[in-house]
């Protein structure tokens, strides 16, 4: 069995994606109010879970292109095989009812409906023949709960780009060896509904809350720190797309629609 590289990652979900939804007829995304602006939305009040809805959503994307998809590391069940900084391996599996609540904020470009998950409930280690539970660590410094604590109430099954834990290291690492504090990472499309509800009583809450964000694609993470510029610039040094701040705490991502380190701090 192949083993799917970090860089791998996007490129192989595009694929699937490209294969699943010639023809599925998905609606085009919802955006929200400042959603073409790129700039971060605000946050607000979370119980339990301090964040909030990411903006800067465009159509467009150059991200992906076909002829660069790696089609190798798919396993018997359609679906890759993630490797992590750590060199762990875990296999993910297809969830149609997950897949399918992606529908009303997916794309064929930079948002592609995901069809493959990692489980939560079942992390399987096909490479290393092993089964994890979610203490794993997928770097040195960081744990798979990390990423999903917050999510687990909502969905078992989960997304999470290694490319993203790879670059949380290096930001610790372009902070001294600092400890790194994740109050959020990957976030289901009902998980970031019931945040915009937390804070306007609707599904999306326009230039507060947006309907989608890089967290349910796993590929974005929220820092327990008061931004400030030298945090900011950890992210950019670490080569995180999309570095904002919102409220008091740092959001990071792989947004492919900034392509060059965007560093938004007030
Ligand atoms: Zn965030």
């Amino acid at each position: 069995m192949r083993r799917l590289s970090p860089s791998a990652f996007i490129r192989v979900a595009a694929l699937l994606v490209i294969a699943s939804c010639v023809s599925c007829g998905d609606d085009p995304p919802k955006e929200s109010a400042n959603a073409d602006s790129g700039t971060p939305e605000v946050e607000g009040p979370l119980p339990g879970d301090d964040v909030i809805a990411d903006g800067g959503v465009q159509e467009g994307g150059t991200v992906n292109p076909p002829g660069e998809v790696d089609a190798g590391p798919i396993s018997a069940n359609g679906c890759p095989v993630l490797t992590f900084p750590s060199g762990i391996h875990l296999q993910t599996v297809p969830d149609a009812t997950l897949s399918q609540s992606y529908a009303s904020i997916s794309d064929t470009t930079n948002y592609p409906k995901p069809l493959c998950f990692i489980d939560t409930a079942a992390l399987q280690d096909p490479v290393a023949k092993k089964t994890y539970d979610t203490s794993v660590q997928l770097s040195p410094h960081f744990q798979l709960v990390e990423l999903v604590s917050t999510e687990l109430s909502y969905s078992k099954r989960v997304l999470l780009n290694p490319t993203l834990i790879a670059k949380l290291e290096a930001f610790r690492a372009a902070l001294g060896g600092e400890s790194v504090s994740i109050s959020s990472g990957y976030r289901s499309p009902a998980h970031q509904r019931a945040v915009c509800q937390s804070i306007c009583n609707k599904d999306v809450c326009p230039g507060i809350c947006a309907a989608r964000s890089r967290h349910s694609w796993g590929d974005a993470a929220d820092i327990g720190v008061v931004p400030t510029n030298r945090y900011g610039d950890a992210g950019c040094a670490a080569k995180f797309n999309f570095v904002y701040q919102e409220g008091n705490h740092l959001h990071l991502d792989l947004n492919p629609e900034h392509p060059i380190c965007t560093k938004q701090i007030l």
